[in-house]
């Protein structure tokens, strides 16, 4: 009998709980470990910093649906991870022994990269639900207090979709209570173009992005080092393509959302030889870690190297589909060690993403997501908008369920020529 233990119950541990519990045997034990009660649906988080979403309809309580599942459920922060003693140590004190340890611990916000960033300084996050509500509250005073607003995302960003998405969606809601004309909107992004999204861009999402921040009023700064924030001040360098500054901008708001750089949290980045410099795990393509080979990871937390060198420095973003692809991966591979025989699954990464903005969306498909790829689209359209409502609902549910990758799923997907796994990775860094 084995013990397999999930560490975090996001986008990509708690898909990875149920397909392991599908996958494998009775006789093994599987136990999730979160530091919060529920699963949050991260992607709308947008929608709860502008009052258009509460917590509990994008949470789920996770002890119930784990419990009918049969999988262990332990509500505490894991502090330490002693990787040769094949154990971890909770916050509570307690120690939990494993065989095989996933990480799925996301991305530790690190807004102490910019002084003055962040929930504790001067601008808001919607990286987590409880972020996004303090922003909801902050966006409640500016509607009693009309003034400019930043939005954008800072060096080492590698998630700038939700930037796009809620620069928007507020400009959306705005427009939608007739007030847009009193908001001036800056957005503000380390990319080393609009588009670029740390992926080098998909499809023409410079031409699209570009035209659609013109067409919305939003004035944007590119290859944009924030280097500093104070009340109502944001400082940004703009670079050139040397690296060096072009112009010193000063931008003044009442509201500002920015991403911070992304970490691997400190439990994770503390492990010798488990991560790279700034704290991501490191994983062959079989999602393992080199070192220790009955650790893997899926998810934000996995070390990828950025696509290309740019001015200000940004990560490639580890999406929702391309987490889930890790996820599938580590399960047949876990099973596969189970039986005696060698892991030889490798997830897709293959990325679909539909981005909202308020009232229309841009859809991607980059199959990789890494480039070189064999597919590559971005549209825009109002069915976009109408496609991310549905697919919050369908993947909450799921979550619910426990019923991770149901069978027209897979064949609807299969139709469009995206599929999770194959046996050697092609055409990503893996
Ligand atoms: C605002 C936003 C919107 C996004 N929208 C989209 C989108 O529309 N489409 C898309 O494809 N991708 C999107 N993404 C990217 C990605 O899909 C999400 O970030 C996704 O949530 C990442 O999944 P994850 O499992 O890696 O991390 P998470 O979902 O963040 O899960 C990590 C879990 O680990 C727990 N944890 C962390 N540390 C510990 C510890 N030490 N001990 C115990 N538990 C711990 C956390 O509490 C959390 O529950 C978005 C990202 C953001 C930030």
């Amino acid at each position: 009998m084995a013990h397999i233990v999930i560490m975090g119950a996001g986008v990509g541990g708690l898909p990875c709980a149920y397909e392991m519990r599908e996958a494998l045997g009775k006789e093994h034990q599987i136990t999730i470990i979160n530091n919060r009660d529920h699963f949050q649906f991260t992607p709308s988080n947008p929608w709860v910093a502008v009052g258009w979403r509460d917590q509990k309809s994008i949470s789920v309580p996770l002890s119930p649906v784990l419990k009918k599942k049969n999988i262990g459920f332990i509500e505490d922060t894991v502090t330490s991870i002693e990787a040769d003693d094949n154990q971890l140590t909770l916050a509570g004190g307690d120690k939990v022994a494993y065989d095989y340890l996933v990480i799925a611990t996301g991305p530790r916000l690190a807004f102490e990269e910019v002084e003055g960033s962040g929930p504790d300084g001067h601008t808001t996050s919607i990286c987590t639900t409880e972020h996004a509500l303090e922003a909801y509250e902050e966006y409640k005073k500016l509607l009693e207090n009309p003034g400019p607003i930043v939005i954008g995302a800072m060096p080492f960003a590698s998630c700038f979709g939700p930037a796009y998405e809620f620069a928007f969606i507020l400009d959306c809601a705005l427009r939608k209570a007739g007030v847009r004309n009193k908001y001036p909107m800056t957005f503000v992004t380390s990319e080393p173009y609009i588009g670029h999204l740390g992926l080098g861009g998909v499809g023409d999402s410079k031409g699209m992005l570009e035209s659609d921040l013109r067409n919305h009023d939003i004035k944007f700064i590119t290859n944009a080092k924030t280097t500093k924030v104070e009340a109502g001040k944001l400082f940004a360098d703009e670079l050139d393509l040397n690296g060096d500054v072009k112009k010193q901008h000063e931008v003044e708001f009442t509201y500002a959302m920015m991403l911070p750089a992304f970490k691997g949290v400190d439990a994770v980045a503390n492990v010798e030889g488990l991560c790279n410099p700034r704290g991501f795990v490191m994983i062959d393509e079989y999602q393992r870690n080199p070192k220790y080979q009955n650790i893997f990871s899926a998810g934000v937390c996995v070390a990828i190297p950025p696509v290309e060198a740019t001015p200000v420095p940004t990560g490639a973003p580890k999406t929702g589909y391309m987490i889930e692809t890790m996820a599938t991966a580590i399960v047949h591979n876990i099973a596969h060690e189970l039986k005696g025989e060698k892991p030889e699954t490798c997830g897709t990464w293959n990325a679909i993403c539909l981005a909202d903005m308020g009232d229309t969306g841009a859809a991607f498909v980059a199959l990789p997501q890494i480039p070189p790829r064999n597919v590559t689209w971005f549209k825009k359209g109002k069915w976009v908008h109408q496609a991310k409502i549905g697919f919050e609902k369908y993947f909450i549910r799921k979550m619910k369920k426990g019923n991770t990758d149901p069978l027209y799923e897979r064949f609807i997907l299969k139709a469009l020529g995206i599929t999770k796994l194959e046996k050697q990775k092609t055409g990503t860094n893996g």
